[in-house]
């Protein structure tokens, strides 16, 4: 019985101020909601599924992404309707400025979302933040977790507090199980917990259908993103003195092979498929602008949230996070062999 206690708590949702929210929400209101710029599975079924969940307690919702997301995640119900800012900003900084209330899914720094957290800033609506990223900025509403591998967990265990679980259904429960999917690498990473499988063991009593899930969002490449893959991979630096590995890809071969949105989503992870390795990193040419995306995987103790902080102007989690470089190909890769050298003893000691 103790046991049970402890288990249930440690996924209990802490938000300060919940009651007030709560009554907030008891009356119809006009709501925004926003997830981070790149929307990935986590960021767009987590709007998804509060959005669906709100509009069945009788709010208006609309999701506002601040630029387009890939194809792989739009089978999902609603996710057509989302506004995508880039596209339409006066549209959605309308709907911004007549929200009465904010959802902010899956980030935490309005950094994150470029003009439209210019917008945001501008509101004085009450915002709420749900959260599993390190270190947050400060918002009306807080529900900030980092042990949580997936903001969708933390949007069940919301519904669950807000004593609603007769409104989950198969369709906020395929979003749900969508972020969980994709943020946790398909169950794999070691922060999916106990309290993880219980949320997804009630997601299937909701009817959803995993291997179809599965199918939309792994099963659905181009020809181009396989043959893309193999630029990448062609690529591939090891470093076994470092226990890491880095490719890259240009905006050229990206132009020849017509990269899609998304097209280059988990190439990183290939690098920690080499025996013994623990750091992976893919350099991608943004399409657009005149910067580097770069991808940072790791294994274990290796802190990747805080490389990207320290030294590329990003962040994210310990094992999965991103950052930029302004310095051109050849620049940033010689910046990054250099660095190796100076993690050497740290990333030699990495248990796994
Ligand atoms: P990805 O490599 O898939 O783009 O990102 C991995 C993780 O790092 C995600 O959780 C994402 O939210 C976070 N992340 C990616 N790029 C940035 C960035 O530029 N800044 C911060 N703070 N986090 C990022
Ligand atoms: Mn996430």
């Amino acid at each position: 019985m103790y046991i049970v206690r402890y288990i249930l708590s440690s996924q209990t949702m802490q938000m300060q101020n919940f009651e007030e929210l709560k009554k907030l929400l008891s009356q119809s209101k006009r709501i925004v909601l926003l997830p981070h710029r790149n929307p990935d599975g986590d960021a767009i079924g987590s709007t998804l599924a509060m959005s669906h969940y709100l509009t069945k307690k009788g709010h208006e919702c609309e999701i506002i992404a601040p630029n387009d997301f890939p194809k792989f995640l739009k089978w999902m119900d609603g996710a057509k309707r989302i506004s995508i800012a880039e596209y339409n900003p006066g549209k959605s900084r309308i709907l911004i400025e007549k929200a009465e209330l904010i959802f902010i899914l899956d980030f935490n720094s309005i950094s994150r979302i470029d003009e439209v957290g210019d917008w945001l800033q501008r509101s004085t609506v009450p915002k709420i933040m749900i959260d599993h990223h390190q270190e947050p900025e400060q918002f009306d509403f807080m529900y900030s977790d980092v042990s949580i591998p997936a903001t969708c967990q933390m949007v069940y265990n919301f519904i669950e507090a807000m004593g609603d679980m007769e409104l989950l259904d198969k369709t906020i429960s395929e979003c749900i199980y969508t972020g969980i999917m994709t943020d946790t690498g398909n169950f794999r990473f070691r922060n999916t917990s106990a309290s993880t499988h219980r949320v997804v063991a009630e997601l299937l009593e909701r009817g959803i259908e995993i291997d179809k899930i599965y199918n939309q969002v792994f099963d659905t490449q181009s020809p181009n993103r396989l043959k893309m893959l193999g630029l990448a991979l062609d690529s591939l630096e090891a470093f076994p003195q470092h226990r890491s590995a880095c490719m890259f890809l240009t905006r050229e071969q990206q132009f020849e092979y017509g990269s899609q949105k998304g097209d280059t989503e988990g190439f990183v992870n290939y690098g920690l498929g080499i025996s013994d390795f623990v750091f992976s990193v893919i350099f991608i040419e943004d399409q657009q602008n005149d910067f580097i995306k770069i991808s940072f995987r790791s294994k274990g103790s290796f802190d990747v949230n805080a490389f990207a902080r320290k030294h590329f102007n990003g962040g994210g989690h310990i094992n999965a996070a991103g950052g930029r470089s302004e310095l051109n190909m050849e620049e940033t890769l010689q910046k990054f062999r250099e660095l190796l050298d100076i993690y050497k003893e740290e990333l030699q000691a990495v248990q796994i």
